[in-house]
């Protein structure tokens, strides 16, 4: 647990002498269900988590931008008068750096700045540390400067895509910024609205961590991408207001499909058919259908593993151990795939039970202990200090 006051001493320690730090807090998300459709512009159910990243900042003379990561003990900086034309550096600072640059471009004032970085989210597991850093640096840089929630949010998931260089959907960012304590955020990403979902009493949402990342990951992201583009490209020789597969029912894509590459194919069928559960997953849980919840969680895992291909060995491993133990609703991988975490709904009394065996065969098959969070649905992004 970080607390603001620890925050702040370990600020005072880097940077002895600065002026009093305001501290921010963002949080990294599981997504319960609909995956990989937000880039296509489609409907996402995540929750804020209370593992967040924490930034303390306090304004700097000179013109510099510093940040110092305490989860990496590294120091990066910048004088602000570069930060219009940055160039990515290819390491942790782009997320930092490259917000500082879109808030620039958008026109807020940024000025020197000491900013001490401590997160609670795991890096790289799938439950968003990159956004969670990337929307706590914004508020620490405007600080305490007035922005729209929403422009926040993409102005985050701007610096992901032109700084970074990684082509993702809002959910991270706009989840990180709206999330709701013990609510799951149903996000149209298209009209960018949301909906506030109280899942039934008695359902545990546990995050387990597979503890890889294989490489294999930000490449067949791109390439998804692409693909979701090339059915698209498809569906409108025929119906020319299509603009994603946001547009397309799963039915539909039948129609069309003896005009698609297989593979596009089955990338389409993934994308039309997990919009529908998302859906599906919020009638289930209005009407307290665990069951029915735990069902569309494997459904969509399944579509993922086989259809839309970002699984791994590691996340199947985890998805069939889980759903064979007594009190498992479902299980599905979480995130962009490939590694990182497994999200399981649970009930209550079996937690224990599920930890203790879902742990150990896991370390007997791959000599790894994997991590568990279990996650209750916690806050959007705030000053906390
Ligand atoms: P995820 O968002 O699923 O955790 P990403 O690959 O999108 O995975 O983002 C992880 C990257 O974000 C890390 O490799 C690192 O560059 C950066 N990052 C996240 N948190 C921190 C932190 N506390 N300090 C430094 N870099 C961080
Ligand atoms: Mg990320």
């Amino acid at each position: 647990m970080v607390s603001a006051s620890s925050l702040v001493a370990a600020f005072y320690k880097q940077f002895p002498g600065a002026p009093a730090p305001a501290v921010y807090r963002a949080p990294g998300r599981v997504n319960l269900i609909g995956e990989h459709t937000d880039y296509s512009f489609g409907f996402v159910l995540p929750i804020a988590l209370e593992l967040a990243c924490f930034t303390a900042a306090a304004p700097a003379d000179g013109g510099m931008l510093r940040a110092f990561s305490v989860n990496l003990g590294q120091a990066r900086e910048i004088a602000v008068a570069d930060l219009a034309e940055a160039r990515p550096a290819r390491d942790w600072s782009d997320y930092v750096f490259g917000v500082a640059q879109q808030l620039v471009r958008a026109g807020y004032p940024v000025a020197g700045c000491n900013m001490l970085i401590h997160s609670t989210v795991p890096t790289g597991g799938g439950l968003s540390s990159s956004a969670a850093l990337e929307v706590s640096t914004a508020l620490a840089l405007l600080d305490g400067g007035a922005i729209d929630k929403l422009e926040l949010a993409k102005l985050c998931q701007r610096a992901e895509r032109e700084f970074v260089g990684m082509p993702c959907g809002i959910m991270d960012q706009y989840i990180s910024v709206f999330g709701r304590r013990g609510a799951a955020v149903k996000i149209d990403c298209r009209s960018l609205e949301c909906e506030y979902a109280v899942l039934p009493e008695g359902v545990e949402i546990v995050a387990v961590n597979t503890m890889v990342k294989h490489e294999l990951g930000s490449s067949a992201y791109r390439e998804r991408v692409r693909e979701c583009g090339e059915a698209v490209g498809v569906v409108q020789r025929h119906r020319r207001e299509v603009t994603s597969l946001r547009d397309v029912g799963r039915a539909e894509l039948d129609v069309w499909r003896s005009e698609m590459d297989p593979v596009v194919f089955r990338r389409a069928a993934h994308v039309t058919s997990e919009d529908e559960r998302v859906e599906a997953f919020m009638e289930a849980s209005r009407r307290g259908d665990r069951a029915e919840m735990g069902r569309l969680f494997v459904a969509s895992h399944r579509s993922l593993q086989h259809d839309y291909q970002v699984s791994c060995e590691e996340l199947d491993f985890l998805v069939d151990t889980a759903i064979g133990v007594p009190g498992v609703y479902g299980a599905r991988m979480t995130g962009g795939g490939f590694g990182g975490c497994t999200v399981n709904l649970v009930e209550q009394e079996a937690l224990a039970g599920f930890e203790t065996s879902v742990g150990a065969a896991y370390r007997d098959r791959y000599g790894i202990t994997p991590q568990f969070y279990r996650s209750k649905p916690a806050a959007g992004a705030s000053r906390i200090g």
